[in-house]
Formats: structure tokens, sequence, C-alpha cells
């Protein structure tokens, strides 16, 4: 059993503001809403991130994430949405049990900044290819 914020609310230990759920999955508002009907979709059981989870199960959230993506913009209004996975502290994973942020955006009140820089470092990238080529 793990006691993971997620494994509670699964369990109906801790309360949660339910959006979908089935047999599988479950998908919450994010008690931080960093925009308004941020969503976080997550399987039932217990993988500790996406890096770990098994592709039927990922299939599954993913579903529902694009549900809840088609309704953000439908019913609240949104005008674009992002979905993000964090996989180990290192990218910012603080709940350490697979979850997708759904995370609808709006032209105005929201604070929401992704930032993707260019790297500015010279990168050998025929050699980084090479090593991470599947
Ligand atoms: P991450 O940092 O990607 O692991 O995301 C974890 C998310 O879980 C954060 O956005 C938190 O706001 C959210 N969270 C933590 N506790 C709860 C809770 N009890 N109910 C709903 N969301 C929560």
């Amino acid at each position: 059993m793990h006691n993971d914020v997620f494994c509670k609310i699964i369990r109906g230990e801790i309360p949660s503001y339910k959006i979908y759920e089935d047999a599988d999955v479950l998908a919450i508002l994010d008690i931080s809403q960093v925009t308004k009907g941020h969503v976080l979709v997550m399987p039932k059981e217990h993988y500790e991130n996406f890096l770990s989870t098994p592709q039927e199960v990922m299939h599954k959230v993913m579903n529902i994430a694009q549900r809840i993506g088609q309704v953000q913009i439908k019913m609240l209004g949104a005008k674009g949405v992002n979905i993000l996975s964090n996989a180990y502290e290192a990218a910012g994973q603080t709940v350490m049990h697979f979850h997708v942020h759904v995370i609808p955006r709006y032209e105005s009140n929201d604070n929401f900044h992704l930032e993707m820089k260019e790297n500015n470092e010279s990168l050998n990238l025929p050699a980084i290819a090479d090593k991470i080529k599947l």
C-alpha cells in the first residue's frame, strides 16, 4: 500500500473534486489551480511516474486527458490546453504517483508561464542523437 496523497484520494481517505472516474482512471481538480479548471489525471494503480507506467495504463490516462482538454475548451472558454507530466524531483515532480496535468489556457488572467529557452551551450547534436536513438 502506498501513502502518497493521490493513493489516499483514490482510497477515499482525502476529499477531492472529481471530474471523471472509472475502474482504472481518476481525474480531479488540482488543489492549487494554476489556471481555472486545472485538472490532474492519474491511474488508480500506483506507478511512480510516466517513465514506469505500462503503456496500456498510459493510454487510458491520455484518452481521458484528451477528453478533459476538449471539455475545458468547450465549457470553460479556454483558448488552448497544455498537458504536462513531471517525472522525478529534478523535473518538478512533488507527488510520486503518475499524473498528467491538463492546464486550460486563457487569453487574460493566465499566470501560467512555460518558457522553453534555447540552451546556449554548443551541443554536439549527432553525438546526442546517437546516444539516445531507440
Ligand atoms: P507535481 O508537482 O507535478 O508532482 O504535481 C502535483 C500536484 O498535486 C500539484 O500541482 C499539487 O497542487 C497537487 N496536489 C497536491 N495535493 C493535492 C490534493 N490533496 N488534491 C488535489 N491536488 C493536489
